[in-house]
């Protein structure tokens, strides 16, 4: 496994593999890897004949009062893991070599980021999208793997590479989650463990949202006020937000009847730990 710390080397490896006639999948990463990374890694080996895992905590992507500086951070451990799984190449930059001086572009969506996670971190996905643009062009993949724990990221990226002709495929994966249903996240080693034994209230009220909508509720406020409910059981947690919307255009959905398919997500705070989940519903 090679390891690049700098654009050119990257480039050139890249190159290196491409002339022998192999297809390049690309998994970006903030590092702190955990089953559900490794995960992608599988899938974009399954797509391609070469590997590249980013590690990056992007700056750009972060707000003043978030946990930029704080984010778990184990490089030996994350280089270990890329290895057992057959990455070919890790880069892992500087935030120096990404942003020589700041960026005087920026990337502003419409209606996607509205809501959900976009309205309550203003500017999250505009720095997604610029880190995602300078990796897309440093590696230019042929494929890329993104999981649907984050599922908002996903849409905007999906028809960010629509929108701006990006030769790459996007590859959708589902949530690795641990064997009680807490979705895996770099995040959850912020949990005490009386919040982890709570964290597994996220789960149960995505399950809780399936169980209603298959016993034919339509009501996406009823819902929302049982999933409230059930976390509300939970002592540490802090619901942010709840919401079930539409997967195409991630809009606020009243009722279930006109929709085929919902995608229902939340995000909830334990402590300093901002913890999200979501699942996607076909409405029969
Ligand atoms: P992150 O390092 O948190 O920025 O995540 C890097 C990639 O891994 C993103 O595409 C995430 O959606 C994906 N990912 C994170 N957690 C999970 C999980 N539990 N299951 C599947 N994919 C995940």
């Amino acid at each position: 496994m090679l390891l690049t710390r700098t654009i050119a080397e990257t480039r050139a490896v890249i190159a290196d593999a491409r002339t022998q006639g192999k297809r390049i999948g690309f998994v970006p990463t903030m590092g702190y890897l955990h089953e559900g990374h490794l995960k992608l890694i599988d899938i974009a080996k399954g797509h391609s004949d070469f590997v590249v895992v980013s590690i990056f905590v992007n700056p750009t992507q972060f707000s003043p009062t978030e946990d930029f500086a704080k984010y778990p951070r184990d490089f030996e451990r994350d280089r270990r893991l890329c290895e057992s799984r057959g990455t070919d190449l890790i880069f892992a930059p500087e935030v120096s070599e990404i942003y020589p001086e700041r960026s005087l572009i920026t990337l502003q969506i419409e209606k996607l980021a509205d809501r959900l996670c976009g309205m309550r971190r203003p500017g999250h996905f505009n720095g997604v999208l610029l880190v995602v643009s300078k990796l897309f062009n440093i590696v230019q993949p042929n494929v890329a793997v993104f999981g649907q724990k984050d599922a908002q990221q996903l849409t905007i990226i999906k028809r960010f590479v629509q929108d701006l002709n990006f030769p790459v495929r996007i590859i959708a994966a589902p949530t690795v989650r641990e064997s009680d249903g807490l979705a895996m996240s770099s995040r959850n080693i912020y949990l005490s463990p009386e919040q982890r034994a709570q964290s597994t209230v996220l789960y149960q009220a995505l399950q809780r949202a399936k169980t209603l909508i298959e016993a034919g509720q339509r009501d996406a406020q009823k819902i929302v006020l049982e999933m409230q409910q059930l976390i509300a059981t939970a002592s540490e947690a802090k619901i942010d937000y709840i919401e079930i919307v539409s997967v195409s255009d991630l809009q606020p959905v009243k009722r279930l009847d006109g929709e085929r398919q919902v995608l229902i997500a939340l995000a909830v705070y334990f402590g300093r730990a901002r913890l999200i989940d979501n699942i996607v519903l076909k409405i029969s």
